[in-house]
């Protein structure tokens, strides 16, 4: 089976905790694990507030949020804006590298996100702004695959 979800939301804070919920309400189809809904949780929650906390310093923007369900075991979140950007990804990446130091951020966004998905890409969404994409393979308890 492969399925599908999007959504929208403004770049908001107040927004964070909603898409968290939804995405993992979505991903319980794959009938995760606690610690797996966990990681995708968390992982998600990094990308959405780096959109909200860095995309738009200078305007108002949206943040698209996009699951994934494909050949019934992998679980691909994209969360997509149009803000500033990012010029090097590589260095984005880094543990502790945060181009806020002064405002208690800890430059551990990305380096969360590696730990508790299986891959994380960066790419610009089309042109513009930034898309995380994300995924993790979740094999079904009673699958005999674990
Ligand atoms: P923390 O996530 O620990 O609070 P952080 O957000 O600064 O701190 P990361 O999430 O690792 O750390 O992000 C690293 C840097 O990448 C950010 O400081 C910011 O400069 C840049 N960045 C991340 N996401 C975006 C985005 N959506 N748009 C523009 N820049 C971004
Ligand atoms: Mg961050």
């Amino acid at each position: 089976m492969n399925n599908y979800m999007e959504l929208k939301v403004k770049a908001l804070s107040i927004n964070e905790s909603f898409v968290r919920t939804v995405v993992a309400s979505f991903c319980l189809q794959l009938s995760p694990t606690i610690e797996e809904l966990n990681d995708i949780k968390t992982a998600v929650s990094e990308a959405v507030t780096n959109s909200i906390v860095h995309a738009y310093p200078n305007k108002q923007g949206d943040v698209l949020i996009k699951a994934n369900i494909v050949n019934d075991n992998t679980f691909i979140v994209e969360v997509c804006d149009d803000g500033v950007g990012i010029n090097d990804y590589e260095k984005a990446k880094e543990p502790f590298y945060t181009s806020k130091p002064d405002c208690e951020r800890s430059g551990m966004g990305f380096a969360v996100m590696e730990s508790f998905m299986d891959k994380v890409t960066l790419s610009s969404n089309n042109g513009k702004g930034l898309k995380v994409t994300m995924e993790k393979k979740i094999v079904r308890q009673d699958s005999g695959d674990k």
